[in-house]
């Protein structure tokens, strides 16, 4: 496909997370693109099951389970939703927010919260997934960044239990292991509101599924949510591992209509922590399919 290759002209564009490790030895020349359709139709570039960490992306899949556990209302009065904004923690895409919801996912300990996600991401994507120890292991123990966020909820009382076990939580399911399949899957499920297309099962609500989109729309790729908002038009996740998760509630081109899942995995990250190469397929599949939701 022209877009593949033109996309992959791009993987050197980017450096691989340097501040973790395992992420930094990873080759840059990886590519890998998951598209899944409502008819259970996959097109596929590369080896599609790969594994990466699921890094920020996780922050989609807390806030789902959060929201669907306790209510959306519930989570909203502890965390805004607003891509910038002085007071309670800015908003679930973003690690202030992401930290706080740690603590509201279910279960007494950051192992019950763990297994509690996971359980979740497994009725979704129908696949093990397990934490990726080495990158766990020197992310928690260099996450200074992060620590400092939480001792700052802490004093604020935005933070009602033990910042060590909101942290840990948090960066645990950072390390979760993923493919662009299991993305694609997900973005199905977000394009159902809900409903997961192949299986009709009725995984979460429309109310929580609207709102995930809004946010990964306007807040879902850092200082470039706006950029890529006028240039792609679809709600999109990414992570510092070089991976972006994307749905399309509506596409209206032969080969890509109705509802759709993404996922794309190149590890060469910008200066804004975006994969270059998996933002260039999206913006080149978007603009030739005709994908943006505006
Ligand atoms: N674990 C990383 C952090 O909290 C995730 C960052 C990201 O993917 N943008 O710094």
């Amino acid at each position: 496909m022209e877009i593949t290759n033109e996309a992959k002209t791009y993987t050197k564009g980017g450096k691989p997370a340097s501040y973790i490790p395992e992420l930094a030895l990873q080759s840059v020349e990886q590519f890998a693109a998951c598209i899944v359709d409502q008819n259970g139709n996959y097109f596929e570039v590369g080896n599609i099951e790969a594994q990466f960490t699921l890094q920020s992306i996780s922050k989609v899949i807390n806030f789902i389970v959060a929201c669907e556990y306790h209510g959306l209302q519930f989570v909203l009065d502890k965390v805004d939703v607003e891509p910038t904004a002085p007071g309670k923690p800015f908003n679930p895409m973003i690690n202030a927010g992401a930290i706080t919801i740690a603590l509201m996912l279910p279960g007494e300990s950051v192992k019950d919260r763990v297994d509690y996600v996971v359980d979740f991401l497994n009725r979704i994507t129908d696949s093990p997934h397990q934490i990726n120890e080495a990158v766990y292991r020197f992310e928690i123990e260099t996450t200074h960044r992060n620590r400092a966020i939480a001792y700052y909820l802490k004093a604020n009382d935005y933070l009602l239990c033990d910042v060590e076990e909101a942290v840990e939580t948090y960066i645990r399911l950072c390390s979760l292991e993923v493919s662009t399949k299991d993305f694609a899957k997900i973005g199905l499920m977000l394009a159902g509101n809900g409903v997961h297309p192949l299986t009709n099962e009725k995984l979460i609500t429309p109310k929580t599924a609207k709102i995930t989109k809004a946010l990964m729309t306007t807040c879902g790729l850092y200082n470039a949510s706006g950029k890529y908002a006028a240039s792609i038009g679809i709600p999109m996740k990414s992570g510092v591992s070089g991976s972006v998760l994307c749905t399309v509630s509506n596409g209206k081109v032969e080969h890509l209509k109705g509802k759709l899942g993404i996922g794309v995995y190149s590890p060469g990250i910008d200066d804004i922590g975006n994969s270059v190469a998996g933002m260039k397929f999206i913006e080149k599949l978007s603009q030739a399919y005709d994908l943006s939701i505006f």
